[in-house]
């Protein structure tokens, strides 16, 4: 019979590779608890209004790229394409915008785009983000990047670029606009159809294309750089000096852009040279006007995105799956020692050990065997005579070692047998 298989796009996340995500999460949740940073869990769908505002229309994600449909209320629900939207929202919606501060948010989980999968891009993808909000300072900028190259240091990876912008603040950028309009209007008919699209909705995205053609028109386009006020190239001046007193290296790139309004100052992005056409493990940016726009009080803020489905094929790149394998494996034949050994089994997970318990009533021979493939250093033994002595029989999986404990005395010593 035909089986019904996942969507095109999205994917199961097996056990076999299960340890990789759970490496990730755990690193990313100690290193932004030390920052003092608190997981936030927005819903996974929004309203429609939430994105065409929040993300903004004349973008990609929003034009062509979300999971939109109507409920059974006749409502227009789209399945998140992004996370800074929802933390947006949720952060008005319960009146953090009105007690000032500063704060500290962070939240992973599944986002939904319809792109064409390939290595490194699904439809249903993961994400872990971060959000300050509340600061506009450059140091707060430099903040949110140190974490972002924290993390994927600590993970091991090697080859990152961190490259860096400024799209200064909406006026800058009107000025900008222009130029980059009136540069790109003689090449109108040479740039891919996108861009052609986008000369006039949104041109400052042009300069992002992935068209070759465009690509080399967008090379010797007037830079953003010098479009910038007084205060904007001082922010971004600051942000440089403060990551180099952390010694975080960087690489300006004038062509990284946002287009949209809210966008401002500070763009960056954290490339990989180990992931061809899907580089970009890290994306994020500046937004001061989003809050706003989405009907809170004026808040200044700054966050990013790391995208896991490209992270964790670094990390097969670099690493074998973190090891997952029990301290003790548990064998026992016999209606008596049966029950014993799952006793033994619950007491020693309760004393906090690994313990994996074969359930399979076979012969020894077999049940040993399968002792050695666990991984586990120590076996224990339960038969008929132990059972009998409320004993039980250690062995060595590497050196063939045996010893026989009472079963109080295991479970009083299980300590010293774990390194
Ligand atoms: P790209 O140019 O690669 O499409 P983007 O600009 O659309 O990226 P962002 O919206 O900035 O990406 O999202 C941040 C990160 O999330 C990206 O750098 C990437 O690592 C990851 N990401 C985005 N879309 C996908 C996808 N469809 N599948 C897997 N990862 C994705
Ligand atoms: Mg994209």
């Amino acid at each position: 019979m035909e089986f019904i298989q996942a969507l095109r796009g999205t994917r199961d996340i097996l056990p076999a590779e299960i340890g990789y995500w759970q490496q990730v999460e755990e690193k990313v949740k100690d290193i932004l608890g030390r920052a003092m940073y608190q997981e936030i869990r927005p819903p996974l769908m929004e309203q429609t209004d939430l994105f065409e505002r929040g993300i903004g229309e004349a973008t990609d994600v929003v034009g062509k790229e979300m999971y939109t449909f109507r409920d059974r209320g006749e409502r227009s629900i789209t399945l998140r394409p992004e996370g800074t939207a929802g933390v947006a929202r949720a952060y008005i919606e319960h009146g953090l915008d009105k007690i000032g501060g500063i704060q500290r948010l962070w939240y992973k989980g599944a986002m939904f785009r319809y792109e064409r999968p390939q290595a490194g891009r699904q439809r249903q993808f993961h994400q872990i983000g971060l959000e300050l909000l509340g600061s506009p300072h450059p140091r707060a900028d430099v903040e949110v990047i140190a974490l972002a190259t924290d993390i994927l240091k600590s993970l091991g990876l090697k080859n990152l670029t961190l490259f860096l912008n400024s799209i200064g603040n909406k006026t800058d950028r009107e000025r900008y606009r222009e130029a980059l309009v009136s540069y790109l209007l003689p090449y109108q008919a040479s740039l891919d159809a996108d861009s052609q699209a986008r000369l006039t909705r949104n041109p400052l995205r042009i300069l992002d294309s992935k068209d070759p053609n465009t690509q080399k028109i967008a090379q010797s386009a007037p830079s953003i750089l010098d479009y910038l006020s007084k205060e904007s190239l001082e922010h971004f001046e600051q942000v440089q000096m403060l990551l180099n007193d952390l010694e975080i290296p960087y690489q300006l790139n004038p062509s990284l852009v946002r287009g949209l309004d809210y966008y401002t100052h500070t763009a960056f992005e954290i490339q990989s040279a180990d992931l061809g056409a899907q580089a970009t493990v890290c994306g994020g940016g500046r937004y001061d006007g989003l809050v706003k726009e989405l009907g809170g009080v004026e808040t200044p803020a700054i966050g990013w995105a790391i995208g896991l489905e490209r992270l964790i094929l670094l990390l097969k790149e670099l690493n074998p799956p973190p090891e997952f394998k029990p301290d003790f494996y548990v064998v026992s034949k016999g209606e008596k020692a049966e029950r014993e050994a799952l006793v033994l089994t619950q007491r020693l997970r309760a004393n906090n050990f690994r313990v994996e318990l074969d359930l399979s009533a076979s012969a020894f021979s077999k049940q040993l065997k399968r002792a050695e493939r666990s991984g586990a250093s120590i076996c224990l033994i339960l038969g008929g005579a132990e059972a009998e002595s409320q004993t039980v029989k250690l062995k060595w999986l590497t050196s063939q070692q045996q010893e026989t404990l009472a079963i109080h005395d295991l479970l009083n010593t299980a300590q010293k047998y774990i390194i």
